[in-house]
């Protein structure tokens, strides 16, 4: 059936249905209930079918959906000024992904440094381990092998080095350098967290280099390490941001922040977007940040993020033979798995849970921000049952 199916093959993908949402959980087609602690990779931050979200929608889509940026559209005004209220940022761009989000901050870079009449800075350096989409540029940045492999020369303009390495990232800036791009929290390569010390040393070298600081916050921003933007905890602020997945809580969303003097080169018929903004996209976006800015949202997420680091610690303590370490930061959680992580992932789902894999042997839990404690205490009763039962097989296969 799913086999038949005209689909590209791209996908491996799990032989599961589901029909409905509602809040953490996932039903099948039979009626089965999933606990989601994938989010649908970080992407339904407020739950599925949060009833102020989906009003939202419908509110909008009795009204109109689509206009073209040829037009002024309100929504965007209004998300816009909430958004740089909240955070570094003075000027955004809309997107309809993540993607597109930092191929909006690559061209804001380069057309910065262009407009200062440095036409030669264009490469960023990156870092090993990134994920950045799935566009020519962005795989080229990111500048992993698997997903570059056969796609042609990889795009110019970007200049890897090991993640959390000052010396490598000095050594690499050249009279072409345009910026520095990096995820706080690596969420693809493995929930791995930059140090509060690596993201200060890389402000600094952008600042003494005449160099942008991008951050890619596509999967750590919205609230998922229990601060509205991870980078906030390391006190340092970017020059450009891209953001997306949990901004639109499933809605196809992303945005591209920067400050005035960041975008200043991104004059009128630089870039643009058919459906970037457009009305139905910004009411779902507004109706999502109404709920992440709530008074005690963000405090509810360490919360339950403590919760859930508690119970997962005690997991680790006691299934050494298939947890070898948990890290992450708020509910932006990395199972680094002592056996194959597709292992465990299987037994996981199993146990009718779900989580997303990653590099580095890594399970990630990325639930929606509005999981109760007594859901964070659910997903571990449920992984509990998927170590027993990966212990259990393990020793079946040995004895
Ligand atoms: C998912 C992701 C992207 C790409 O977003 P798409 O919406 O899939 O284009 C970029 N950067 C990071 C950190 C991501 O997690």
């Amino acid at each position: 059936m799913a086999e038949a199916a005209p689909l590209y093959d791209t996908y491996s993908r799990a032989p599961l249905r589901f029909e409905r949402g509602e809040g953490a959980w996932l039903i099948t087609e039979n009626g089965e209930r999933y606990l989601d602690f994938g989010a649908g990779v970080a992407v339904t931050s407020v739950g599925h079918s949060h009833p102020h979200v989906v009003a939202a929608l419908k509110e909008q889509a009795d009204k109109v959906w689509h206009l073209s940026n040829i037009y002024e559209i309100p929504g965007q005004e209004v998300f816009a000024k909430r958004l740089t209220e909240a955070t570094f940022a003075e000027k955004v761009f809309f997107t309809n992904s993540g993607a597109e989000a930092l191929e909006c901050a690559i061209k804001t870079a380069r057309r910065y440094q262009y407009s200062k009449g440095h036409p030669e800075r264009f490469h960023i350096i990156t870092f090993e381990g990134a994920f950045h989409g799935r566009t020519l540029a962005t795989i080229a940045a990111g500048g992993q092998e698997k997903y570059l492999e056969g796609f042609g020369p990889k795009a110019p303009g970007f200049d890897q080095v090991p993640f959390g390495d000052l010396d490598a990232v000095r050594a690499a800036i050249t009279e072409a350098t345009a910026a520095i791009l990096i995820e706080p929290v690596q969420g693809e390569g493995g929930i791995r967290p930059a140090t509060k010390e690596f993201m200060k040393a890389l402000r600094e070298i952008c600042d003494e280099n005449g160099l942008l600081l991008i951050l890619d916050e596509v999967q750590s921003g919205m609230g998922r390490t229990g601060r509205l933007f991870a980078h906030q905890w390391s006190g340092v602020t970017p020059d450009i941001m891209a953001i997306a997945k949990g901004i639109g809580g499933g809605f196809p969303l992303g945005a591209c922040l920067a400050t005035a003097e960041a975008a200043s080169g991104m004059k009128a018929g630089t870039h643009g977007s058919t459906y970037g903004g457009n009305p139905l996209a910004m009411a779902v976006g507004n109706a999502v940040l109404d709920v992440i800015l709530a008074e005690g949202f963000l405090a509810h997420v360490s919360e339950v993020a403590l919760v859930l680091r508690q119970g997962l610690a005690s997991l680790k303590d006691r299934f050494p033979d298939v947890i070898e370490d948990i890290r992450g930061e708020g509910l932006m959680v990395g199972i680094k798995a002592a056996v194959p992580s597709t292992e465990l992932l299987q037994a996981i789902r199993a146990a009718h849970m779900l989580a997303i894999p990653a590099g580095d042997n890594v399970l990630r839990l990325l639930p929606p921000l509005v999981i109760t404690s007594e859901e964070a205490r659910e997903g571990i009763a449920r992984l509990e049952k998927a170590a027993e039962s990966v212990r259990a097989a393990r020793a079946r296969k040995t004895a």
